[in-house]
């Protein structure tokens, strides 16, 4: 390709809005450009990655046997009812004026509806059916570019089976064919979330990777493959020690002491020998639960993990209303405690058993000293309740946790048949029966992926591609294009590359200096330049630069083609 008659839009300077490395450097390639908030037209340069990308997933999939689909972005919003999903996804759903018709999200229900009727018998089945196609999505907060887009590529993939043992085993297949994926892609990417094991389970993965972009937070062991969410990490934490002694429960006038901080600092002033840290306070959180009140104590400051909270408590869980509170415990926040909380306690691990502690009253700007969980709180029952953090020991082996923000790349899912049962899916197993289809769904963010790719190989100078991905494999530069021997040289180089099948962006630009090419050649960031200068030139000699080591070498002009190739 020629850069003099292409449409390869890089800027100088990096546009205002964009904070994320990828963002920024697909924006300063001319690989993208913003139409409005989360909105991208993908320009030739980086369109050609998308396509790469896409042939790769293509590869893959077929590989297990998934058959290409094009499903429409346009639906019925009436399929999306019989689902309950308009409701499900509230305002993410893009909904069409006028006509009963919203934009879809996914595809689980126009997979299922094209199911119904033309799958019959477990003798059809299984079936992975995939496609790559648009998604909309009304993200709240679309940013990070491509990261989280209104519009995006997605390939989603859908299993249909007749038993339990089938879903693992597609499931299985997706497992490795994304790990195929992601590993020709160049992408240093962990899993989240093992699978239930269970057949037929709800199993599901995620893949990620580690950027400060993340939106995740993930607990990530630095020697095993543990990693998990940090609404479900867990880690080995010792609980807090019981004392020999315990004290007599006390009351203490604190007056406008809300917070734990602020009840240490005041009770530094007023102990005798001034020793309190936040070890030795039990915080009070108020929820509900299916309309009881629950109090839920946690060590110190750490905050409650509504995800873990939810599982132990199953049904309807929210925080209580300020209202509620004082309906309740007859205190504000900041005054709540264990001692005559009328309804269900729970605490976290961390607290088991523990004395001596300090909590609310349960009237307003008074706490109590001395509490003894175990003496003082009958019926008091212990959970994990708790988000881990860095440096606590992973639950799978001796060492670290680290904790971060990550991207998802990827998700593979056990659906089930929630989706078969309501859009009527079935198919009659071999003793005739009539059953839902089981379903399993996989999803890749394409465009995501690039960017994720970008967010992992790049420098102060721009994109490092490599060449699995790159848009070309060769910069081919004429330095000085009003030299006639430059141009003839240069010209020869890309013809014959090309015609070797070697993807070639040859900057033949005329007008442009010879640090502004090597600048954009750097941003643009193709694995191999070629460099053909006067000076070089009048050696019989061009040089070529590896983008990835900044390695130089002087090639003689006869022995290019076959240089490159061996980079290649
Ligand atoms: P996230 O938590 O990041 O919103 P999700 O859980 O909503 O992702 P899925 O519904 O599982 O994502 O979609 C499958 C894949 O599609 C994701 O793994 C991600 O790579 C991609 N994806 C999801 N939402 C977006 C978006 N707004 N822009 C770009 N890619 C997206
Ligand atoms: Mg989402």
């Amino acid at each position: 390709m020629r850069l003099s008659k292409s449409f390869v839009p890089t800027l100088k300077e990096t546009p205002n809005e964009a904070v994320v490395t990828s963002h920024r450097l697909m924006l300063r390639a001319g690989m993208i450009k913003m139409l409005s908030a989360g909105i991208y037209s993908f320009l030739p340069l980086g369109y050609r990655v998308i396509r790469k990308i896409s042939e790769i997933i293509r590869e893959e999939m077929n590989a297990i046997g998934g058959q290409e689909f094009h499903f429409p972005g346009l639906n019925p919003k009436e399929i999306w009812e019989q689902t309950g999903r308009v409701e499900a996804f509230g305002d993410t759903l893009f909904h069409i004026k006028n006509r009963e018709y919203v934009l879809a999200p996914t595809h689980e229900e126009i997979v299922a509806s094209t199911a119904k009727n033309h799958i019959q018998s477990y003798k059809d089945l299984p079936q992975i059916w995939y496609q790559i196609q648009t998604k909309y999505r009304n993200e709240t907060r679309p940013r990070s570019g491509v990261i989280r887009g209104r519009q995006f590529l997605m390939k989603d993939a859908y299993t249909l089976d007749a038993t339990a043992e089938g879903l693992d085993k597609g499931y299985m297949l997706h497992d490795k064919a994304y790990r195929n994926i992601f590993d020709r892609c160049g992408l240093d990417y962990f899993v989240v979330g093992a699978s239930s094991g269970t057949m037929g389970g709800s199993g599901s993965e995620e893949f990620m990777v580690k950027s400060d972009a993340g939106e995740d937070n993930v607990a990530h062991c630095t020697e095993c493959d543990y990693a998990a969410n940090l609404e479900v990490a867990t880690s080995n934490v010792d609980s807090k020690k019981r004392d020999d002694k315990s004290e007599e429960v006390k009351e203490i006038s604190t007056p406008n002491v809300k917070t734990i901080n602020e009840l240490c600092e005041f009770l530094k002033t007023r102990l005798p020998d001034g020793q309190v840290d936040e070890t030795q306070c039990a915080k009070s959180r108020v929820y509900i639960a299916d309309e009881k009140p629950v109090l839920v104590l946690m060590l110190g400051n750490e905050e409650v993990n509504e995800v873990k909270l939810q599982k132990e408590l199953g049904g309807n869980v929210r925080p209580a209303h300020p209202e509620e509170l004082i309906e309740i415990t007859g205190a504000e926040a900041g005054s709540i405690g264990p001692i005559g909380f009328q309804g269900r306690i729970i605490a976290d691990n961390r607290l088991k058993d523990a004395n001596n502690l300090y909590s609310g009253a349960n009237k307003n700007d008074f706490h109590l000293g001395g509490i003894d969980l175990k003496r003082d709180v009958k019926g008091i029952e212990y959970f994990d309740l708790r988000f881990v953090s860095s440096g606590e020991e992973c639950p799978n082996c001796n060492n670290k946790l680290d904790v971060f923000t990550a991207i998802e790349l990827g998700h593979i899912f056990k659906l089930g048949t929630k989706y078969s049962e309501a859009l009527g899916a079935t198919f009659l197993d071999e003793d005739g029966n009539e059953k839902p289809i089981i379903m399993g769904s996989y999803g890749i963010g394409v465009e995501r992926l690039m960017a994720c790719y970008i967010e992992q190989h790049n420098d102060e100078n721009g994109i490092i591609w490599d060449k699995t991905l790159a848009p070309f494999q060769v910069h081919l530069m004429g330095l000085n294009m009003k030299n006639e021997n430059v141009v003839k040289t240069a010209d020869s180089i890309y013809e014959k590359l090309t015609s070797e099948n070697i993807e070639v962006l040859y900057d033949d630009r005329i007008d442009a200096q010879a640090g502004y090419k090597f600048k954009e050649a750097d941003l643009l960031g193709m694995p191999i330049q070629v460099i053909v200068g006067n000076k070089k030139l009048n050696e019989n000699k061009v040089e070529l630069k590896l983008r990835a080591t900044g390695e130089r070498l002087d090639v003689e002009l006869g022995s290019v083609i076959e240089k490159v190739k061996e980079f290649i």
